[in-house]
């Protein structure tokens, strides 16, 4: 049976944090499909188009990784996509409450779905969307902490500024 796991996050904009996750879920899984959900709490930088675009560019090399958006309800969009599993990604103990929250949540709305965590790589435990926002807002070099199609969005959104 093919196994296929739903990532799901605002990638706002996809980091190498985010792809180093996609990279390796895509070696435990048949299929994954990369979710960008429009979080309402937070105000995004990138359209949903744009975010789209950038994770596209950023895993056009894996060939069982595809792009996808939705506005709905997490485990609803996975049930339509007859998904396995959720796979997440885990930085620092910060982290983990939030999850733990929502994996509760999640599993009291679809218990068949199970949601993996994966620990990040050190080098990018401290590594966010935010964090990557608010330094290159300043021009910092972040071309070690984003796929190159991101670096060149990221210089052209604040040049526009
Ligand atoms: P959300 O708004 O759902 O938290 P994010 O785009 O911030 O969406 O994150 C999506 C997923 O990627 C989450 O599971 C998050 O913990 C994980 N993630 C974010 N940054 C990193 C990183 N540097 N290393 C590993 N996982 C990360």
């Amino acid at each position: 049976m093919s196994r296929l796991a739903i990532c799901p996050g605002s990638f706002d904009p996809i980091t190498n944090g985010h792809l180093d996750i996609i990279r390796r879920g895509a070696k435990i899984f048949d299929h994954v499909i990369v979710t960008v959900f429009n979080n309402q709490s937070k105000a995004p930088l990138f359209t949903v188009e744009e975010r789209i675009e950038l994770l596209e560019a950023a895993t056009s090399d894996l060939d069982n990784v595809t792009v996808d958006a939705s506005s709905g309800l997490l485990m609803d969009y996975a049930k339509e996509k007859q998904a396995h599993a959720i796979l997440r990604g885990l930085r620092a103990v910060s982290d983990f409450e939030y999850e733990m929250q929502i994996t509760s949540m999640n599993r009291k709305l679809n218990e068949d779905i199970e949601t993996f965590f994966m620990m990040t790589n050190n080098q990018y435990s401290f590594l966010s969307s935010s964090m990557v926002k608010e330094v290159a807002k300043y021009n910092a070099n972040v071309s070690d902490l984003v796929p190159k199609p991101v670096e060149t969005a990221l210089q052209k959104k604040f040049l526009k500024d």
